[in-house]
């Protein structure tokens, strides 16, 4: 089984309970664990795969709880990083009319350092970069292009979900889209929603969208649909595979707990290159990640409802 490492952000949601008052009004906050390489590093563990949360905390007690957190998950934290920055944090609310209220305390988490030990762990596993921060700018920006090149001269198979947050790039979407183009052209899957699809092909037709991330280089595209499950786009097919009937109460993290569950079977092959020739097994795995996507619907939080194998295999 090939180890998958996630690079990227961990940090602390403080989610305002009286939902419907902007964050000027909110009193009350509960204190929840975010970032989506950590969540897809918890995905893939519960799963029974194997993965390393590569990432920054600060040297606080929020940083404290993040990695116990992932350590109770199973997920090797020994290439985390701990800095004097305080822990990331961010403060959510949503506001009378729907809309997201959001303040964003950006800390430790830009300050992850380059490790050269990881480079050779790289070789023949895998990497999965989530960029929802890590394109910000600071030192992690460095170091994630660092281990992206580690992952391309090593021949690691390369995971690539580009978390596009408006929050975070106001009136900057074109200097984003430029700091994904290298990471589209160079990986093997993109993981990408139906607004991150258009923004980054510039196209609006779903299978427009597909041809031109492909022409950009990723191989396998998959464009997450919510309800509607999954566009799966390869060099020789395009299908919609449809996810599963559940009730929802929460979606948060139903994107990552799909691209985990996608990576841990992927992680069980031997050559993971072969999944690229392979279609009829991209689609059955594609099947078992909107499965995942589902399950972690019908729950609250992202990290306590990613699903186990046995409930998957229960969910028909
Ligand atoms: P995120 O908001 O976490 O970044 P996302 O927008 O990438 O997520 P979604 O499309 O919401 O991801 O969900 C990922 C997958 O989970 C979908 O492709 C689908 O298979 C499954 N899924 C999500 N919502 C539902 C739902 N309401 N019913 C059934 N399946 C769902």
């Amino acid at each position: 089984m090939k180890k998958v490492f996630c690079i990227g952000e961990l940090l602390i949601d403080f989610v305002a309970e009286n939902q419907g008052s902007d964050l000027s009004k909110a009193t009350i906050f509960t204190k929840k664990p975010g970032g989506a390489p950590a969540n897809v590093a918890c995905a893939i563990a519960k799963l029974g795969g194997t993965s390393s949360f590569v990432g920054c905390v600060g040297n606080d007690p929020f940083g404290s709880y993040l990695l116990n957190v992932l350590k109770e998950n199973h997920v090797d934290v020994s290439l985390a990083q701990r800095s004097k920055t305080f822990t990331t944090l961010a403060y959510v609310s949503l506001s009378e009319n729907g809309e997201r209220d959001f303040v964003f305390s950006r800390g430790a988490d830009k300050e992850l350092q380059y490790d050269s030990s990881l480079k050779k762990d790289i070789k023949g596993n895998m990497l999965h970069l989530g960029a929802a921060t890590a394109l910000l700018g600071g030192p992690l920006e460095k170091t994630y292009g660092r281990y992206f090149f580690d992952a391309l001269t090593q021949g690691a198979f390369i995971s690539f979900d580009p978390n596009f947050r408006g929050d975070l790039w106001k009136e900057e979407e074109d200097l984003f889209i430029k700091k994904c183009m290298p990471f589209i052209e160079k990986s093997h899957l993109g993981k990408f929603s139906l607004e991150e699809a258009r923004l980054l092909s510039g196209k609006t037709d779903l299978n427009a969208c597909c041809d031109i991330l492909h022409e950009i280089g990723t191989k396998i595209i998959a464009i997450t649909l919510g309800a509607e499950g999954t566009l799966l786009s390869t060099a020789n097919s395009k299908l919609t595979i449809p996810s599963v009937s559940v009730k929802p109460v929460d979606t948060t993290g139903a994107g990552d707990a799909f691209i985990g569950c996608l990576l841990q079977q992927i992680s069980t092959l031997k050559d993971t290159e072969t999944i690229l020739e392979n279609t009829d097994l991209l689609v059955k795995m594609v099947e078992n990640a909107n499965k995942a996507g589902a399950i972690t619907t019908t729950n609250f939080g992202a990290i306590p409802s990613l699903p186990t194998q046995e409930q998957l295999r229960a969910l028909v």
